[in-house]
């Protein structure tokens, strides 16, 4: 039997799955960028696409300073991801809908990176690797940036738009006296109680 594997083999798999991943989502965000209605959408995922370039290229760094063979392996996780935003392209929704549900597509995706990345640096610390590290590092922060950006835009108007556009024909959107905004806090607890309920069967 071979010997058994050590952190810094998980690592390097966890790089080339990251490595992989990155290569597929350079292809989801145009495809992305080409739904997108909204401009400013649009361009976030154009200038994340750019992004995601230089990020293969720190990744290729990243495997030469430790002087490995750049390779990926292919990761399930983002090919699951991508699956579910090309199939919500496919939908039949109204232009705004459409941009909130790329954005939740591309903010999956993101927060999918960022634990990647959460990780293989702290593994790469732990083990010294400190110039990896750095390199990650950049990718990190450029990830946390491209999911605050998709934040920004759902809640500074696409969001209110495609929610606009659901409650056109409504006279009392969600209450009388209610600002459309407003939680049921009720409603909201018995289904945090059920969440725990479950959790402890
Ligand atoms: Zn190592
Ligand atoms: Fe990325
Ligand atoms: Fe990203």
């Amino acid at each position: 039997m071979a010997e058994a594997g050590t952190l810094h083999d998980a690592f390097i798999d966890e790089l080339r799955d990251v490595y992989d991943g990155e290569r597929q989502l350079t292809r989801a965000l145009a495809k992305l960028a080409r739904a997108a209605t909204a401009a400013p959408l649009r361009e976030a995922f154009e200038s994340h696409l750019q992004e995601t370039q230089s990020q293969i290229e720190r990744l290729e760094h990243v495997f030469e300073t430790l002087e490995e063979k750049v390779r990926g392996k292919h990761c399930n996780g983002i090919a699951g991801i991508v699956d579910e935003g090309k199939a919500i392209m496919e939908e039949d929704f109204d232009e705004s809908t459409m941009d909130a549900c790329l954005i939740a597509a591309g903010q999956r995706a993101e927060h999918y990176e960022i634990a990647a990345y959460g990780t293989l640096i702290a593994w790469a610390r732990a083990m010294g690797h400190d110039e990896a590290a750095a390199l990650l590092q950049q990718n990190l922060d450029e990830e946390k940036a491209a999911d605050e950006k998709l934040s920004s835009l759902a809640e500074g108007g696409i969001n209110q738009r495609a929610a606009d556009a659901a409650h056109s024909g409504d006279k009392d959107p969600v209450g009388a006296g209610t600002s459309a905004t407003k939680r049921r806090p009720a409603k909201a607890k018995a289904g945090r109680r059920s969440l725990v309920e479950s959790r402890g069967e």
